[in-house]
């Protein structure tokens, strides 16, 4: 396939620049065979060509905090206080993950490559839960068999947390070491906490062999709500980061979500181990729990983008970050150094996983979207970042090729039969909305 007049976003991870040309890309067997000029026109006419008429062509969108089990809840007949953070979960998620089956986990999982697809993101960390008796065991796999017939690449981890008692607690722990033995080129593994409120001291030390034995990362919420950080010092008498280090559970292959409530003593913790943070503000802002302050984190630490499950557009999610960034009295030159900073930090972290995230280069492996947006005026390395936050951000996704597979063009899916997994999921929505309804 050739890809011809595209503004192509190759990547120079050593200088930390985006260097837009105006060019052809030629892929074949799930790579960029070749990278021509604009200027070229000797190009092999029996290739199916695709014209992009000046589009923007870049690498693939990376969620770094997915909730892929919360794809049903829109809509839900809820029935509770949802007045704060600890009862949003016990009137929703912790209803919601517990009604949860097999077949519900897959529905969530057929919508969730649906959404994603369409917001360009080809790769996935996923936090899940589906702790009812007979739906823990096998639900990685069942996610990991859907993203991968769609294309994807996902890295998953299954929320450990006492709070559906020890014998759940256990087979969660089962789950995320099963899944990391089997782990492949596309599908990664994590160890995956729900937050430090709901783990005991006991099940952390079961968790902290395995993560030592078979060299894993944490994903685990961490000071999302004030909650956490007062019932960790209430009843370990320490800090967040500084439990999780107790257990020797932070290195830089481990993911921290939220940290709304974080304090300079976790930072210098976190700083030490190379663990990265990863903000999810639109989250955030729905459960009023507050917002980092974010300019106070060192600038050693990584940061990443999620949508906790908000959404699946973890583009927003950075647009986001910027804009709140700026809200907290920062300078433009400041939020621009700032996004820079998190679009760097999130390709090492990706690499971490997938050493061959490819950077848009010749012989690189063929993952890239292009986005509907044609740049008004001259696009630059200089400028890419404007056009990047007020352009490309606000514009649809146009096409999506994920090692050399055509999944999404002309903004319709070319790979996926929409109608047959829609069907599925609106079958095994309305039967979750019945369990909420007679609950
Ligand atoms: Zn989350």
């Amino acid at each position: 396939m050739l890809f011809k007049n595209a503004l192509i976003c190759t990547i120079d991870a050593e200088a930390q620049t985006v260097e837009p040309f105006s060019g052809h890309l030629l892929i074949n067997n799930g790579r960029i065979e070749r990278i021509f000029s604009s200027q070229e026109t000797d190009l092999s006419p029996d290739e199916t060509v695709w014209d992009l008429q000046g589009r923007v062509l870049t690498v693939p969108n990376v969620n770094f905090h997915e909730h892929i089990y919360s794809r049903l809840a829109k809509g839900l007949p809820t029935n509770g206080p949802m007045d704060n953070f600890v009862h949003i979960l016990q009137t929703l998620w912790w209803k919601l993950d517990r009604f949860l089956d097999l077949d519900m986990v897959q529905a969530s999982a057929e919508l969730a490559i649906l959404e994603a697809i369409r917001h360009g993101v080809t790769y996935l960390f996923d936090h899940h839960a589906s702790p009812a008796p007979g739906a823990v065991k096998g639900s990685l796999q069942r996610i990991a068999g859907t993203l991968q017939k769609a294309g994807l690449r996902g890295v998953l981890a299954f929320e450990v947390s006492d709070r559906n008692g020890p014998e759940i607690a256990r087979e969660s722990i089962a789950e995320n070491a099963d899944f990391a033995a089997g782990q492949t080129s596309e599908m990664k593994a994590m160890m995956g906490l729900h937050a430090p409120f709901t783990l005991s001291d006991a099940t952390l030390r079961r968790v902290a062999e395995i993560v030592r034995s078979l060299k894993l990362g944490i994903h685990i919420h961490v000071a999302e709500d004030r909650a956490d950080v007062e019932q960790t010092r209430k009843e370990h008498d320490m800090g967040i980061a500084q439990r999780l280090q107790s257990f020797n559970l932070l290195n830089e292959h481990s993911l921290l979500i939220h940290g709304v409530h974080l304090g300079d003593e976790d930072y210098r913790i976190i700083r030490e181990h190379g663990a990265a943070l990863a903000y999810n503000p639109d989250s955030n802002l729905n459960n009023a729990v507050g917002l980092p302050h974010y300019a106070a984190v060192p600038e050693e630490i990584p940061i990443l983008a999620g949508t906790d499950g908000m959404h699946a557009n973890v583009l927003r999610s950075l647009k986001q970050l910027f804009l709140l960034y700026r809200h907290q009295g920062n300078s433009f030159d400041k939020a621009f150094a700032w996004l820079h900073k998190i679009f760097f930090d999130q390709i090492r972290f990706v690499q971490h996983y997938f050493p061959d995230f490819p950077l848009l280069h010749q012989d690189d492996r063929a993952d890239f979207i292009v986005w509907d947006y044609v740049p008004p005026t001259p696009f630059t390395g200089k400028n890419f970042w404007g056009h990047y936050i007020y352009g490309m951000m606000e514009a649809p996704i146009y096409s999506v090729v994920q090692h050399g597979e055509l999944l999404l063009h002309k903004r319709n899916f070319t790979s996926l039969d929409e109608k047959a997994l829609q069907k599925n999921i609106t079958r095994q929505g309305k039967r979750l909305f019945e369990r909420f309804k007679a609950e």
